[in-house]
């Protein structure tokens, strides 16, 4: 399997290069050559495995023999084992065809574990294969940091440095990272905002010569392998209701798109998909663009579900390359504009994606309303995240006899916050976190220039 550039400019790689390369060198993002089958045959002989088993199928085709199937099949179990569900992302039915497909049994509770407990293993294969070392750099306001610290913490040829800015996220988030005492982990608080942290991780990028050498690796969303593994949910929950024989709607909270992109190529492997639902919060680029045609940036709203408070959905441009037919040139000439100007889609490939995609944008008053009423219906706490899906598929869900699965992205006592304001006493963690409390933590405060942090990089990785 070959891997190539949404923009058409830069080499095509093999699978164990886009893993380790992240975005491509002409600033598009890299996507398979061909899209494999996934027959009716190979679908209905899925039915009754186990995850693990069907995340091996599913992936398979996309590493492209470049691991051998039994240590595939070994680090494809050992990623899952480490969620506290044996079914890993059970289905929850809510009422007569509406389900909750719950992707927070991860170890820090949010649905970035599923496809970063698998990242950080196939990377540190791939690196001791190789016999070199990489880093890995990357700035959270929350989320993300903690499910790349804890998809890394066992690997033997990776050091992680996650970048938050001091005091300004909150314990649960902070303690999710900062108690991880592996001998890779560092967590570094900057005296500044998460911009700064950001903006020295970037740079740190644009130019590695601090770590002689080493290769830097990004594990955003941006990384195949991340989609790569959320594919193989769409194809699980789908096939536990019935498919191939029957058709599903998923319904997915979206910000940055990878989530429901990986759906998206599901779709076009073969599964019967019959309506996706992009929800969004108040940040509503992608259902503004696929609602009014405006393809164009607004100022960033804090709202109460925070990890999907973007200005720009950087994995859109995936879709847009399949919508636009593979045309690089267009959509390098969209994005440009789009940087610059609003823009807007052209009417076929518009037209397509609107026979397939449905969108829907909610509040926050909106998220507690729901709270409150999922709470009464169905006796559910939703984490904001989810509230933003729920109400979204009962709103413009195009056929109420087809099965609807809403993705819970995240744990309610992830954004208890949320879960308080609308009028609820809190929600307990789970046990396997009930002392996260009381954990010892280990970060380091450095001030907000780029050389403290190169300099710390550079002096601490092993
Ligand atoms: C990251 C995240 C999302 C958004 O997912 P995308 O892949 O960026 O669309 C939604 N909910 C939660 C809880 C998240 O952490």
């Amino acid at each position: 399997m070959r891997y190539i550039s949404t923009r058409g400019q830069a080499p095509a790689l093999s699978f164990e290069e886009v893993v380790l390369t992240g975005m491509a060198s002409d600033g598009g993002l890299y996507v398979p050559e061909e899209i494999p089958p996934l027959s009716h045959e190979a679908l209905a002989s899925m039915a009754g495995l186990s995850y693990a088993e069907i995340a091996f199928r599913v992936m398979k085709p996309y590493v492209g023999g470049e691991i051998d199937d039994d240590t595939f099949r070994t680090i494809v179990r050992d990623a899952y084992a480490a969620f506290s569900h044996d079914a890993v992302v059970p289905l929850n039915q809510l009422d007569a065809n509406h389900f909750l497909l719950e992707l927070f049994h991860g170890p820090t509770l949010a649905f970035k574990d599923v496809a970063l407990q698998l990242l950080g293993r196939i990377l540190d294969h791939f690196l001791a294969k190789r016999g070199e070392r990489a880093v890995i750099m990357g700035a959270t306001s929350g989320d993300t940091g903690s499910a790349a610290i804890e998809g890394c913490r066992h690997c033997d040829n990776l050091d992680i440095f996650i970048l938050h800015p001091h005091n300004r996220v909150s314990e649960v988030q902070r303690r999710q990272m900062t108690t991880v005492l592996a001998d890779n982990v560092f967590n570094i608080a900057i005296e500044g905002n998460f911009d700064d942290a950001q903006a020295m991780v970037k740079a740190s990028f644009a130019d590695q010569d601090f770590l002689d050498g080493t290769r830097l690796v990004a594990v955003n969303s941006i990384n195949w392998a991340r989609i790569m593994a959320q594919i193989v949910y769409y194809v699980a929950a789908a096939v536990a209701l019935g498919a191939p024989r029957r058709d599903v709607s998923f319904c997915v909270p979206s910000a940055n798109f990878g989530n429901l992109f990986a759906g998206y190529m599901a779709y076009r492997m073969g599964l019967p998909v019959q309506q996706f639902i992009i929800a969004t919060n108040a940040n509503d680029i992608l259902h503004r663009t696929l609602a009014d045609n405006d393809f164009s940036k607004r100022d960033l709203i804090a709202t109460l579900a925070p990890s999907m408070d973007i200005v720009v959905s950087s994995n859109f441009e995936r879709l847009l390359f399949e919508a636009y037919d593979r045309d690089a040139e267009a959509v390098g000439t969209l994005l440009e504009r789009f940087q610059v100007e609003p823009a807007a889609l052209a009417d076929a490939p518009l037209a397509d994606l609107r026979r397939l995609f449905a969108s829907h944008s909610v509040d926050d008053d909106t998220i507690l309303d729901v709270i409150r009423e999922a709470h009464q219906r169905t006796q559910e706490t939703l984490d904001p995240h989810t509230a933003t899906g729920y109400r979204a598929a009962e709103r413009v869900r195009s056929d109420s006899t087809v099965p609807m699965i809403t993705l819970a992205t995240a744990h309610p006592a992830k954004f208890a916050e949320a879960v308080v304001k609308a009028g609820f006493p809190g929600v307990p963690l789970p046990p396997h976190m009930d002392d996260l409390l009381e954990r010892e933590e280990r970060y380091t405060v450095l001030p907000a220039t780029l050389e403290s942090v190169q300099r710390f990089v550079a002096e601490q990785r092993r």
